[in-house]
């Protein structure tokens, strides 16, 4: 019954992370990355509108992942809570999650927020771009994705530790290790 939100910046490990959580607690882990990436793939018409903003490191339009995201919410799987990983990422899709969320008579119970510096961020990401070929992990792209991160995304912190939702976790080290912040930041058990 756990209603989640990742935050943090490209290469903090949120899609890492929001897998292990997502095993942890029983709830699907959504990443809008990953949907729009398989849309992107699959040659769907949603991936053909999205493409080119994901390979510039621009965010898709609101009106586009607004959509394709209350449409994800509303499976069935996913009706008894969730991990957000990438959504919301702009103030206006914070305000079109809490819409979704009222309409359903639900609430977000926990925003995690995972941190680590620019210079580790480029590092993961430049080595991801080796190890997986992601069109968007090049050097450009990554320097545009933490900018338009710092513009869209950084201020959604304040907006979420205003409401007291928010922990912040350090995101350096081992993965077992992250894992066991978020998990104690969440008030669980460890283990
Ligand atoms: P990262 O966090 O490493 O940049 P993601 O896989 O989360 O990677 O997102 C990849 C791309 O997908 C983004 O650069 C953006 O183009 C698009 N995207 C994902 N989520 C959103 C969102 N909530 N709003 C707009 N665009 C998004």
């Amino acid at each position: 019954m756990t209603r989640l939100v990742l935050l943090g910046p490209p290469g903090a490990g949120k899609g890492t992370q929001a897998k292990l959580l997502s095993e942890r607690l029983g709830v699907p882990a959504i990443s809008t990355g990953d949907i729009f990436r398989a849309n992107v793939a699959d040659k769907t018409e949603l991936g053909r509108t999205v493409e080119e903003y994901l390979n510039a490191g621009k965010y898709v339009p609101d009106s586009v992942t607004n959509a394709m995201v209350r449409e994800r919410l509303a499976q069935p799987d996913a009706v008894d809570g969730f991990i957000l990983d990438g959504y919301p990422r702009t103030t206006d899709q914070v305000r079109e999650l809490d819409d979704m969320l009222a309409a359903a008579g639900a609430k977000l119970e926990h925003v995690l927020e995972i941190t680590a510096d620019v210079d580790e961020l480029v590092r993961r990401l430049t080595r991801r771009a080796l190890e997986q070929g992601r069109s968007d992990d090049t050097e450009a792209v990554i320097r545009t994705r933490q900018e338009v991160y710092a513009e869209q995304t950084a201020p959604l912190v304040k907006v979420y530790a205003e409401r007291g939702l928010l922990r912040s976790v350090d995101g350096l080290g081992e993965i077992s290790e992250v894992t066991a912040r978020l998990v104690a930041a969440l008030g669980l058990p460890n283990g």
